[in-house]
């Protein structure tokens, strides 16, 4: 098949990556050459960090990558395309105005597929003169990694698009979950369910965020408990996920006082150095206000 995959950010790339490893002509596109030229490279060096750790071939690498080309021109990029993924920044107008202006180029049993993590498909299908053509495939980050891809079927979503869909990402060695276009789909809203009441338990001061994440990491086998976790995505991006859950589900998802504070405070996590831990070098090396482990 041809895949053509708009937007070589994060998600971009990975999405183009697997596509092409799973034996698809990929076309990755970005309004900038120096992005997309950005993107094959991420592509490059995932491959050969495959390569390195022995799960990828020298063969599987050299061929992915001849399936693999970057452009900027939306025309020729989407003109042959079985499957458009977009995976541009998370705006509705934007996602909207990028799948309306490629579907001028493609041909008419084109699928196309929105990479959202929180927008309504049902909305940006919307935009298209073919909304049966849409779906939502939400892959997670790193995709080369992640097992998973929530496929979301939105309300124009027809049964051929929906069946597509599924196929092709089975295909490309990921485990399909459907999922109706709802608000958080099933991963975000169940993950931020757990998040929201470890935050609140930290805050009436049930346990520690050390022994909340032992909890779920030694007594359910999560790889990674809920407040590192949160540390991890970063509490603003969190708590904008919570503030949209809490609007369109009510008020269990309403977001407890002290991610507030935090994210008030700059305290954003990992990335920024503190958030409900301390950080340094990517690493955990204290409790937020209980001074460093060293
Ligand atoms: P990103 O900012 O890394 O990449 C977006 C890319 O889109 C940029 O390179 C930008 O130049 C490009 N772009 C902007 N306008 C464009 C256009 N008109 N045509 C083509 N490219 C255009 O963003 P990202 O993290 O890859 O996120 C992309 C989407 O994936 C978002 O909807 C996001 O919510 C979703 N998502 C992100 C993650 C994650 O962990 N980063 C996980 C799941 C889903």
């Amino acid at each position: 098949m041809n895949v053509c995959v708009l937007g070589a950010g994060t998600m971009g790339h990975g999405i183009a990556q697997v596509s092409a490893m799973g034996g698809h002509d990929v076309v990755l596109r970005d309004i900038d050459e120096d992005i997309v030229e950005r993107g094959l490279d991420h592509v490059r060096e995932n491959l050969q960090g495959g390569v390195d750790r022995g799960k990828v071939t020298e063969a599987e690498r050299d061929a992915t990558l001849e399936r693999l080309s970057g452009t900027t021109d939306l025309e020729t990029a989407v003109a042959d395309a079985d499957l458009v993924v977009e995976a541009v920044p998370e705006n509705e107008e934007l996602k909207r105005d990028v799948l309306s202006e490629a579907e001028e180029y493609v041909s008419a049993d084109c699928v196309v597929a929105s990479n959202t993590s929180s927008i309504s498909v049902t909305g940006i299908a919307s935009a298209l003169d073919e909304p049966t053509r849409a779906i939502g495939l939400h892959f997670f980050n790193p995709v080369h990694i992640m097992g998973l891809v929530e496929v979301v079927v939105a309300e124009q979503t027809s049964e051929s698009t929906r069946k597509f869909a599924e196929e092709f990402v089975e295909g490309v060695g990921k485990t399909a979950v459907v999922v109706e276009d709802s608000p958080g789909f099933a991963s975000s809203r169940l993950g931020v369910a757990l998040g929201v009441e470890a935050m609140r338990m930290v805050q009436e001061g049930v346990a520690s965020p050390r022994d909340i994440d032992a909890s779920m990491e030694l007594g359910y086998n999560h790889p990674m408990g809920p407040i590192e976790l949160g540390d991890v995505v970063g509490l603003d991006v969190r708590l904008g996920i919570l503030e949209h859950l809490r609007e369109e589900l009510g008020e269990r998802f309403r977001p407890p006082t002290v991610l507030r504070k935090k994210v008030r405070a700059g305290k954003l996590g990992k990335k920024s150095g503190e958030g409900f831990y301390v950080w340094e070098d990517g690493e955990i090396v204290g409790v937020s206000g209980e001074g460093d482990d060293e």
